[in-house]
């Protein structure tokens, strides 16, 4: 006996000869439930035009919850391509609903028995009949913007662009100035996080009105927009119809600077090799990286809003990161280095088993979810136990990515002229990771008054043990 069904209509453009508005659909999955005689607590609908694309679908997440949390009893949807359209989809909602016991899923079309092998075939049957179709509506529609894109031609609406006007072509002269300057920052080596926080000091908002982050500024100068240049695919494709702010050789540097996904996570630009290394000898604070004024790279032990440093010492990079790499490849070269080898072998073993009791926790977690969902466990037991396999299993996680930080050294190891000899081309991520693998942290002393050249008695290495 049905006590609380849940209707469920997808806004799709997908479909563009049988296009249904979702009124038609909510209308249509009403009657069939007063024809069922099943009570309708809720209404789920997503404005969804691009099921094949991945995107996240907020109301049928929520349906999905309240299944699980035991809410509803029925789901009613005008046909079952409104329900999923990737096969995973559909495999989740078979679990969701098994778990939850649900045998009652209604379509307009006719009804499916979702606890027999044939209801649930037919569901997938029709499953990939949608997928058919959505991947044709893919072809078309990208298609249709790879022409857009070629012809240079303006697409999509929403909210202007910083730096240009409603039209989307027209420069604002006030913003322009704003973008050419993150610009020169950004490729001076200024981090995304500094410059955000200065903007939102300054009072200058995004063209929505929110304070700025660095996803945002990221987005806009990495765009090929900013240099008057069309993208597709986050593919430059060719000048565009708008004018430029920065030139394109600029979208160039920035997309390189900005691109590297390991940057993503750091505090420090990617090109400041000894991020996170330096320390402050009067106050024990970290560097930080930040150019000086003529755009010469430098740390300094900043002060002011969000550092703790004191203010009272700052070096050029360029020097301090050669006299740092030299004494780097020369101790790779020592037999200090042999004692290394043999502690990482140990190392190696002990990852190994590091990642043997990961994959045997996954085990444990498939073994419970087919006990729960063979009922041989209740809910809160299998709850429980997910817990605390889940607790352990991100414990692991981080000891391993820990571990296999030296792994950088891999092919390098009792080798070091092969590695001097490569060390300009290799990224500059694994640069860092090898200084890491040996170098614990510089101390860097204050400069001594009047000596103007670089200084090597400043910098006092700390190697690891
Ligand atoms: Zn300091």
């Amino acid at each position: 006996m049905v006590q609380a069904a849940a209707i469920y209509a997808r806004i799709s453009s997908d479909r563009d000869d049988t296009y249904l508005a979702v009124e038609r659909q909510l209308a249509d999955c009403r009657a069939l439930a007063a024809r069922k005689g099943w009570p309708v607590t809720e209404e789920y609908v997503d404005n969804d035009i691009s099921a094949y694309s991945g995107k996240r679908r907020p109301a049928y997440r929520r349906l999905l919850d309240d299944i699980k949390a035991g809410d509803r009893d029925a789901v009613i949807v005008w046909q079952t391509d409104r329900l999923h359209r990737q096969p995973k989809e559909l495999e989740e909602f078979f679990e969701v609903i098994e778990a939850a016991g649900i045998r009652d899923l209604a379509t307009v079309s006719g009804d499916i028995d979702l606890a027999t092998d044939v209801g649930q075939m037919t569901a997938r049957i029709l499953g990939a009949v949608a997928r058919k179709e959505s991947d044709s509506m893919r072809r078309r529609i990208r298609r249709k913007h790879e022409e857009l894109a070629a012809a240079g031609k303006l697409a999509g609406g929403g909210t202007r662009p910083f730096g240009f006007d409603d039209d989307r072509r027209t420069i604002r002269a006030d913003e322009a100035q704003i973008v050419k300057e993150l610009a020169h920052r950004v490729l001076a080596g200024d981090s995304l996080r500094s410059i955000c926080s200065d903007l939102n000091t300054r009072g200058i908002s995004t063209v929505t009105g929110v304070p700025w982050n660095t996803t945002v500024l990221r987005s806009m100068l990495m765009s090929g927009r900013i240099s008057g240049q069309r993208e597709h695919h986050d593919e430059i494709v060719g000048p565009a119809e708008w004018g430029a702010i920065v030139s394109p050789a600029e979208t160039a540097r920035l997309r390189a600077v900005l691109g590297d996904p390991l940057r993503r996570t750091s505090r420090m630009p990617r090109r400041y090799l000894l991020a996170r290394m330096l320390r402050c000898s009067h106050c024990g604070a970290t560097l930080v990286s930040r150019p000086k004024v003529d755009g010469r790279r430098a740390y300094v032990c900043a002060t002011g809003p969000g550092f703790v440093g004191c203010g009272k010492i700052s070096c050029l990079a360029d020097d301090l990161e050669a006299l740092i790499v030299e004494a780097v490849l020369f101790r790779l070269d020592t037999p200090a280095l042999a004692n290394r080898l043999a502690k990482r072998a140990t190392k190696t073993t002990e990852a190994s088993a590091v990642a043997g009791t990961l994959a045997q926790d996954q085990r444990r977690l498939d073994e419970l979810a087919e006990l729960f969902a063979d009922r041989a466990i209740g809910k809160s037991e299998w709850l429980t136990a997910r817990r605390r396999i889940e607790a352990r299993m991100t414990t692991n996680k981080k000891k391993l990515a820990r571990m296999t930080q030296t792994t950088a050294l891999d092919g390098y190891l009792g080798n070091a002229s092969a590695l001097r000899e490569h060390w300009a081309d290799l990224p500059l991520t694994r640069q860092q990771a090898i200084v890491a693998a040996v170098l614990d942290h510089v101390a860097v002393l204050p400069a001594v008054r009047g000596r103007n050249r670089f200084d090597p008695q400043r910098f006092k290495p700390v190697w690891r043990r």
